[in-house]
């Protein structure tokens, strides 16, 4: 009841009332709808013994609930005008630790206390960094339990589109490629202050401990699948011009006037093992 109380107060005080300026250049709207609140955090099911990782805890809507469950937080916050109030509000606490540092460019292998610890990953991510985050998270994913991320709710269809659909693309490919992939429910601009143009939605990423398709190199898939979906809607045969010719493409089984948006995550494998064992 006494957490209840707390956490409503924290809501209320958050947005206009707080006397923050919203930076625009950090993507800071904030959560201001506490229902909306409980719900991201019923389907993160914080637990007494997770190391968490929050990425952007702003006014601290998802924070404030969060530390109060789990044995460690690690909290990640670029904006030095947040950090004395994340401080003053957390600083008591034993699972606190804040890192007042760029998400982007962190190296969350110190987060880690020994090299097979899991970790799991939470934020209402600011839209301009979301895909490059998410792929500089990857790099992790031997250590990553799960991920929920609130994206702009396109990208989310986008990482779990099916081949075929208009949203399916390299997102897509790269995504479920490391991860099982679910578009778990919308939230919609007014429960954030100040509101986005765009609607959002939550993903929860679970990174394959044991990944069901292997690229032999890694690096040349994210290039692979990038060439692949260079010309929109155009077919393989011309996307892959200098890479595998028309009679490459066909010895792996595809054909070479399909499109990349109608292959499946295993096609690109197949014609990337394929292109590195046959490249000039
Ligand atoms: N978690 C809060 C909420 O749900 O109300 C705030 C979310 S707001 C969309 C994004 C947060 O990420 C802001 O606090 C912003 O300052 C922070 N942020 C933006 N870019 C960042 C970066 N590169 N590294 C760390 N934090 C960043």
């Amino acid at each position: 009841m006494a957490r209840e109380t707390q956490h409503a107060r924290s809501a209320k005080n958050r947005g206009k009332n707080s006397g923050h300026q919203h930076k625009k250049q950090f993507g800071q709207n904030f959560l201001n709808n506490n229902q909306i609140i409980d719900r991201i955090v019923a389907a993160i099911r914080p637990q007494a013994d997770d190391h968490m990782i929050e990425i952007g805890p702003g006014e601290a809507a998802l924070t404030d609930p969060v530390i109060r469950i789990v044995k460690h937080l690690d909290i990640i916050e670029i904006d030095n005008d947040l950090i004395p109030q994340l401080k003053i509000k957390f600083a008591s606490l034993p699972a606190f630790h804040l890192h007042h540092t760029d998400a982007l460019r962190f190296d969350y292998a110190e987060l880690l206390h020994t090299s097979d610890e899991q970790v799991r990953v939470v934020g209402n991510l600011p839209y301009n960094i979301s895909s490059p985050l998410m792929f500089h998270l990857l790099k992790y994913a031997a250590n990553i339990t799960d991920m929920h991320f609130m994206l702009q709710k396109e990208v989310v269809e986008r990482i779990c589109a099916q081949p075929g659909g208009r949203q399916f693309g390299r997102l897509s490919v790269m995504m479920q490629y490391y991860c099982k992939t679910e578009n778990l429910f919308d939230v919609g601009p007014e429960n954030f202050t100040p509101a986005p143009k765009v609607d959002s939605a939550i993903v929860r990423l679970l990174p394959f401990k044991n990944k069901p398709l292997i690229a032999d190199d890694e690096a040349l898939f994210e290039r692979f699948v990038r060439q692949c979906f260079t010309l929109k809607r155009k077919t393989l045969r011309n996307n892959l011009k200098g890479w595998l010719n028309e009679e490459q493409i066909e010895a792996c089984g595809i054909s070479a006037s399909a499109r990349s948006e109608t292959l499946a995550v295993a096609d690109f494998v197949k014609l990337c093992n394929y292109y590195r064992q046959h490249a000039p």
